[in-house]
């Protein structure tokens, strides 16, 4: 018996919108991933594609908060797509996430998992300081947090050198004042780990 994986081929990484049954709004538009994946080819030369939109059990939503909490959904979609041979999977959502114990989070991986997710919903807002958005500028903040969360599943920690998209993030000035892609040091870890991205991430 011969399992294809994805060191056969081109690692192939599944972007899939995600919301929760029965809710606008709630899985974002097609053109933002498609954006996206314009962004993220730039640092992770991969070889993505845009999967179909996948509802989750409004049960995971947590009404009173009115968030989904990130390990659920995350383990409620890896246990979806497990057996499908893709190298990583991106989930990215409207609805707003969070872990115990922190009042939300942009996003979340399993570290050296398959699977990360990531929530859009609080891009589009002001930066601290109410300076004005630009066009473009919650695109680069949801491509910071996609990078981000794909570096933890290609087991990276998170960095102390501002200009790493590893940067630990709390906040949207914080997102906002770290790097947009991975540092040399970052590189090498993800080199490291996986020798088989030798020229594919930048
Ligand atoms: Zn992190």
């Amino acid at each position: 018996m011969h399992q294809a994986g994805w060191e056969q081929n081109e690692p192939r990484v599944l972007i899939v919108p995600v919301g929760i049954a029965g809710r606008a709004g709630s899985v974002p538009p097609p053109e933002l991933l498609r954006d996206l994946v314009g962004e993220l080819a730039s640092s992770l030369c991969l070889d993505y594609e845009i999967g179909e939109s996948v509802e989750l059990p409004a049960r995971l939503l947590a009404s009173e908060r009115e968030q989904v909490e990130a390990h659920r959904a995350l383990a409620t979609l890896i246990a979806r797509y497990r057996a499908q041979p893709y190298f990583r999977f991106l989930f990215i959502t409207e609805e707003d996430l969070y872990v115990r114990g922190l009042n939300f989070v942009f996003g979340l991986a399993a570290p050296g998992g398959r699977a990360a997710i990531v929530s859009n919903a609080r891009f589009g807002e002001e930066p601290a300081g109410s300076r004005v958005l630009e066009n473009g500028v919650p695109l680069e903040r949801l491509t910071k947090v996609a990078l981000h969360e794909i570096g933890h599943t290609l087991l990276l920690r998170h960095s102390d050198d501002p200009r790493s998209v590893m940067k630990y993030h709390n906040s949207l000035a914080e997102l906002d004042a770290s790097g947009g892609g991975f540092t040399q040091t970052d590189i090498r870890g993800i080199l490291y780990a996986y020798p088989g991205l030798e020229g594919r991430v930048r």
